[in-house]
């Protein structure tokens, strides 16, 4: 059963309650940090509750699966959709005609055609680096586990920079599944540190955004500087993949 949009309302209010505490805790300014809500799998019912309860900036994985869900609301005002999954280069058009922002940029070759399909639409897109910061094999990102490697990321950041119509804001990470929140909170502490170096370097930049924490582990991102923390379960409950 889908949760009701008072269900939703009540997660929602408390996870933003958590948030508010937990900001309160490490000194920072509780509205700086803004929730994504992971809609990925979920049906249009969800959304529409999740509408009601007051959302409005929701993250997908797949932009085939998320483009019928934006059409459905395209009247609400103020809606914000992100893309958070790793993206296909032949589903790059899907991403530049109706995402507002994109956190898995994970290489020059997307992000160079996702700036030529940007100039023909003339619109832009805010983008965030992906980094795997956790060194899996499998994984999606920047490798950038090792510190000492850090300066080779340089170059290829530098290209993006070159993309008019992409906007840089910022950095994201999806750590290791089966980690403890002590080892997430590790990985998230690095992906600040390298915020750090490469805003540090790289000047024309404007790093503030730090897209990091889910469900699992939001409180320890919040601590170590998240932005953004991208929430589905706990608020929408269970992801139905029956459904397709
Ligand atoms: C699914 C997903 C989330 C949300 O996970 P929950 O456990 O539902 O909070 C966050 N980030 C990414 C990249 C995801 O794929």
């Amino acid at each position: 059963m889908p949760l009701s949009a008072e269900q939703i309302q009540i997660n929602y209010l408390r996870i933003q309650e958590k948030i508010h505490q937990t900001a309160l805790k490490c000194g920072r300014k509780p509205d700086e940090i803004r929730i994504v809500v992971v809609t990925k799998s979920q049906p249009l019912e969800v959304i529409k509750a999740a509408i009601e309860a007051g959302i409005r900036s929701f993250g997908e994985n797949y932009p085939e699966e998320a483009v019928g869900k934006i059409n459905a609301i395209r009247d609400v005002e103020g809606v914000e959709w992100h893309m958070i999954g790793h993206l296909q280069s032949r589903k790059a058009k899907l991403v530049s005609t109706y995402f507002d922002w994109m956190h898995s940029l994970d290489s020059v070759r997307i992000a160079e055609k996702l700036e030529r399909l940007l100039a023909e639409q003339n619109r832009s897109l805010k983008v965030l680096l992906e980094f795997n910061i956790g060194g899996e094999i499998s994984k999606y990102g920047w490798s950038a586990s090792n510190p000492s490697r850090w300066f080779e990321l340089l170059p290829e950041i530098e290209q993006i920079q070159r993309c008019p119509h992409l906007q840089i804001c910022g950095l994201m990470t999806m750590p290791p599944l089966s980690t403890t929140l002590e080892e997430a909170q590790g990985y998230f502490r690095k992906l600040r540190l390298l915020r750090d170096f490469l805003q540090e370097r790289l000047s024309s930049l404007n790093l503030t955004e730090l897209s990091m924490g889910t469900s699992a582990d939001f409180p320890a991102a919040i601590l170590e500087g998240a932005t953004m923390v991208r929430i589905g379960q706990a608020i929408l409950g269970p992801r139905d993949y029956s459904r397709g």
